[in-house]
C-alpha cells in the first residue's frame, strides 16, 4: 500500500559527529523524534531505515580521488597536506573516525528517501540527517563533506529522469548543490539565504542565474542581515511559486536548514517559528500543484539544537502528515526530559514568544531591500511567464 509519508531515521545518522564542540550536533535528531513521539505524531511504521550509499552512486556527485582521500581520512591515514587540498581538516570540517561510513550514511538517508517517493510508494519522504549543501565534488566546506542532495539529484535525473525543482532555505547559501547543477535545464536551483556579505560562503549573489543550457535555472534570494517572517516569507513565497509555475518539476527537494531563526548563534536573521511553519505548508502545497505529491525535504543547518531545530523540523513533518492544530504548549514530558540537559531554558511552546526580539528601526528599510533583490532575482522568471501569458492569450 502507498504511505503519504515517510521519515527516514536510524541512530546511525547520530555517528556524523565532528567533535564534542563542534556547532554541528546531530543530537537535534534525537530531540526532534522525541518531540513527535510525545506528541503521538509518529509511528513505527512510518520509520525508514536509511541504506548506505555505494561508491558508484557518491561518484555521481564526486571525484573519486576525493572519496578515496575521505576514506582514509575516515581511518586516520590522510596526511596532513594532504587533507588541506580536499577542505579537511579545517577548524569547520576536521577529521574524524569513520567519516566515510558516516557521511555516506547520509547521502544513504537522502536516496532511501528518492526511491520511495520516485518509485510511488510514499508521497513525500523526510530525511532530517540530509541537506549538507555546501559538499563540492572534490572538496568538503562548512561541516559537509558528501553533498547528499546533489547525489540524490543526479541519482534522480539518472534513475528516474525527471525535472527537479531544489529549494534551499538554509540561512546559508547553497552554494555545493547549485555548482553541480550551474550548467544544467533539468534541475531548476533556489536558494533563499542571507547575504554573503558578512556570512560563509560568501556566494549566492542576485545574478547567479546558471550557465550554458543551465542559464535561467539558478536563483538567489540574498537577504539582508535581521531580515523578520514577514519579508522573509514574502520573499520565499514569491520566489518559489513563481519559480514552480516557470519551471513546472516533476519533484520538488526542498533543504530545511533551520538557522534562520533570531536565536541562531552562526547567523544574523530574526525569522521566528511562524517562517517554519510556512516554509513546509507552501512546499506541501506546490509538490501537489505541480508534482503529484512528490516531494523530498532533507534537514540542513540549525545549531540551536535545544530551542529551535526541534520544533522547527517537527513542524515539517507535522505539515507532512496534515497533524491539525499545531499550537499552545510543547508536550510536558519533552520538556521535563531534556530541560535538565538544556543549556539553555526551553521555550514551552510552539510558537515564539511575541517579545522574543526588541522591534530594529532599520526594518522597512530592510523589506524595501529584500523587495527589489527579488524583483532582480526573479526578473527572467517574470519575462518567461509574461511571455506565456501573451501566447495563452492570443
Ligand atoms: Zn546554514
Amino acid at each position: 500500500m502507498k504511505k503519504d509519508s515517510v521519515f527516514i531515521y536510524s541512530d546511525s545518522l547520530l555517528s556524523y559527529r565532528f567533535s564534542d564542540h563542534h556547532p554541528f550536533n546531530q543530537h537535534r535528531l534525537t530531540l526532534t523524534i522525541d518531540l513527535l513521539k510525545e506528541l503521538g505524531a509518529i509511528q513505527t511504521n512510518d520509520i525508514i531505515v536509511p541504506r548506505m550509499a555505494s561508491d558508484e552512486e557518491l561518484l555521481l556527485n564526486h571525484e573519486r580521488s576525493f572519496i578515496e582521500a575521505i576514506k582514509l581520512a575516515s581511518s586516520g591515514n590522510l596526511s596532513k597536506e594532504k587533507a588541506e587540498g580536499f577542505g579537511l581538516g579545517t577548524e569547520d570540517t576536521p577529521i574524524f573516525k569513520g567519516m566515510h561510513e558516516a557521511s555516506a550514511g547520509l547521502v544513504g538517508g537522502t536516496l532511501t528517501a528518492v526511491d520511495y517517493v520516485l518509485q510511488g510508494k510514499a508521497n513525500h519522504a523526510l530525511h532530517l540527517g540530509g541537506g549538507l549543501h555546501h559538499g563540492f565534488p572534490g572538496k568538503a566546506s562548512g561541516f559537509c563533506v558528501y553533498n547528499d542532495s546533489a547525489v540524490a539529484i543526479k541519482y534522480i535525473l539518472e534513475k528516474y529522469n525527471a525535472r527537479v525543482l531544489y529549494v534551499d532555505t538554509d540561512a546559508h547559501h547553497g552554494d555545493g548543490v547549485q555548482g553541480s547543477f550551474y550548467d544544467d535545464n533539468m534541475v531548476c536551483t533556489l536558494s533563499i539565504h542571507e547575504t554573503g556579505r558578512y556570512l560563509f560562503p560568501g556566494t549566492g549573489n542576485v545574478n547567479e542565474w546558471g550557465q550554458g543550457n543551465g542559464y535561467g535555472y539558478s536563483f538567489n534570494i540574498p537577504l539582508d542581515a535581521f531580515t523578520e517572517d514577514d519579508s522573509f516569507l514574502e520573499s520565499y513565497r514569491a520566489a518559489f511559486t513563481e519559480i514552480a509555475e516557470y519551471f513546472k518539476p516533476d519533484v520538488i527537494v526542498t533543504q530545511n536548514g533551520a538557522d534562520a531563526h533570531y536565536f541562531d548563534p552562526l547567523t544574523h536573521l530574526s525569522s521566528s517559528m511562524e517562517t517554519y511553519r510556512a516554509i513546509p505548508r507552501l512546499a506541501h502545497e506546490l509538490a501537489h500543484q505541480y508534482c503529484d505529491g512528490k516531494w523530498i525535504a532533507v534537514g540542513g543547518g540549525g545549531y540551536d539544537i535545544w530551542r529551535v531545530v526541534p520544533r522547527a523540523w517537527s513542524l515539517i513533518w507535522l505539515e507532512m502528515i496534515g497533524w491539525p492544530n499545531v499550537s499552545g504548549p510543547l508536550p510536558e514530558n519533552w520538556l521535563k526530559r531534556w530541560q535538565p540537559k538544556a543549556p539553555v531554558s526551553l521555550i514551552d511552546q510552539w510558537d515564539d514568544p511575541v517579545d522574543m526580539y526588541k522591534p530594529i528601526p532599520r526594518k522597512n528599510d530592510i523589506e524595501e531591500k529584500n523587495r527589489q533583490t527579488v524583483d532582480r532575482a526573479l526578473y527572467i522568471v517574470r519575462q518567461q511567464l509574461k511571455r506565456n501569458h501573451q501566447k495563452n492569450g492570443l
